[in-house]
């Protein structure tokens, strides 16, 4: 018998169709492999009551015919999403509770396709982190293990919840939010497919904000093709975000011949980096052959300004970040501190965000509110606005020679959980993916190969603005000459 969780969507969409399975059948399955699931810490909040009525109403529509082909899959969603009702806060202590009376457009966009939702996945808290660690829910596991230590490995962040949830077979796709990185690591290292679509291309709208002029939402999938189906899902023109660009949502899968001859490949010089693992560089090179063999020309590029983008990102996510979570004060949303007698207002709102936020979210406040003080501002955040202009040029002249950049996703695999306590060394974790978030690019993680230790490694397509299209269709091309097939050995549940 298949087992039904580890089916791609586009094999159950044509299973479900075809009536050789229903939704309630799918649905039911992925409820089981949940419950059993919890030693990953993967999910924080479970919905089957929600799933199974989602399912029962997707089973009608299948069986009326018209079955849109997110129609009776199950999903799970990072806690980063408001979705109405069910607890909604961002991994935060400080939205404890929090049950927002809306629905993201995002969640909407995939409700209304038909999807089914399993529940909320974990997160690094207001998604700030690389490896799952901030979450006041605890952290995640990785589903993978080592060959050489049964060590508890990350599965990135911050989306972490969302990359173990799919790499365990706890959910058809999820998904993740992408401000630094956090979509494209996270994939890359739990062996799945990642994509960051262009800023403006899918809608911010009911998604707890971090730093709006970076965030991007986007799917996790098994494959490429999966990730197409998704991203028309997701992408909207969307009245709501005054961002989101008026261009509309072409049909993605249609995109995917797998034909790349006479395309031009970047490979960017400035990103062999120190601290990359020679498996790493390995795998780039062979990325880069593959890519010749399916009749792509590589050329080598110049992005000059990519030491810049990770100093300038942690002063420009930090100044925004501390805006955005000004509205945190005990009043409106949440948590708030018990009083004493005496306190006043200043008190409840200090007291309040000294219990709500975690140790990483008010050192991102402090930060944030430094580079933006007066005396301050010029010397660090005007700065780094030039700098991200610079960064947004560098990739409009490589785009006038190439139609993609390939890179590393990451400079090495997973590491345990633990493992990197200074901040630096964490932040470290976005060297190449950063960038893509300041030029306003779309990027793609999809899984490449497996380390010495048997841990996934991914590779990273960068493209043009609001050719998703094109770029899913070059990472299909190179994920069909890949074909990657590992999965983690199951010892949870
Ligand atoms: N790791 C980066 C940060 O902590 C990126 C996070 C993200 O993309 N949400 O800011």
């Amino acid at each position: 018998m298949t087992d039904l969780t580890a089916l791609t969507i586009a094999d159950a969409r044509d299973k479900l169709r075809a009536k050789e399975i229903s939704a309630t059948e799918l649905t039911e399955a992925f409820i089981g492999a949940v419950e059993g699931g919890d030693a990953l810490n993967a999910y924080c909040v479970k919905t089957p009551e929600i799933a199974r009525e989602q399912a029962k109403a997707a089973d009608a529509r299948l069986a009326a015919g018209d079955a849109p082909s997110l129609c009776g899959i199950p999903l799970g969603i990072k806690d980063l999403f408001c979705t109405k009702g069910v607890n909604s806060q961002a991994g935060s202590n400080i939205l404890k509770d929090f049950k927002p009376p809306y629905e993201s457009t995002v969640t909407s966009n995939l409700w209304a396709d038909g999807a089914v939702m399993l529940g909320k996945l974990s997160m690094d808290e207001f998604a700030m982190g690389s490896s799952n660690e901030t979450a006041c829910y605890g952290n995640v596991v990785s589903p993978w293990r080592s060959k050489n230590s049964n060590a508890e490995l990350t599965p990135g962040g911050s989306s972490g919840g969302s990359s173990a949830a799919l790499a365990a077979n706890l959910a058809m796709a999820t998904t993740g939010t992408d401000t630094g990185g956090s979509i494209r690591q996270p994939a890359a290292f739990t062996g799945t497919v990642g994509l960051k679509p262009t800023w403006g291309r899918v809608s911010r709208w009911g998604i707890i904000a971090f730093a709006s002029s970076l965030d991007q939402a986007g799917p996790f999938t098994r494959t490429v093709r999966d990730s197409a189906i998704m991203l028309g899902s997701m992408a909207s023109v969307d009245d709501k975000d005054s961002t989101s660009a008026d261009i509309p949502v072409p049909d993605y899968e249609a995109a995917l011949t797998g034909d790349i001859r006479g395309k031009r490949i970047g490979i960017p010089k400035e990103y062999v980096v120190d601290g990359m693992t020679e498996e790493t560089k390995r795998l780039w090179d062979e990325g880069a052959d593959k890519m010749r063999a399916l009749g792509a020309e590589v050329v080598e590029i110049s992005l000059p300004h990519t030491k810049y983008a990770l100093p300038a990102y942690y002063i420009l996510a930090p100044a925004e970040a501390s805006s955005n979570l000004a509205r945190y004060d005990g009043v409106r949303y949440g948590h708030r501190a018990e009083l004493s007698q005496g306190d006043g207002i200043t008190e409840m709102y200090e007291k309040t965000r000294a219990e709500g936020f975690g140790a990483e979210v008010k050192r991102r406040i402090m930060m944030g509110t430094y580079v933006l003080s007066a005396g301050y501002y010029d010397a660090y955040y005007i700065r780094a606005q030039k700098l991200r202009t610079l960064i947004k040029r560098d990739f409009d002249e490589a785009f006038e020679k190439v139609d993609a950049i390939l890179t590393p996703t990451t400079p090495t695999p997973a590491f345990a959980l633990g493992a990197k306590s200074d901040p630096l060394d964490m932040y470290m974790q976005d060297i190449f993916t950063v960038t893509v978030n300041m030029a306003g690019l779309p990027g793609i993680s999809i899984p490449a190969g497996m380390s010495g230790d048997g841990l996934p490694m991914g590779l990273q397509l960068i493209g043009k603005a609001f050719e998703e299209g094109d770029l899913l269709n070059t990472a299909f091309a190179l994920e069909q000459s890949i074909g990657f097939s590992e999965t983690p050995e199951k010892w949870w549940g």
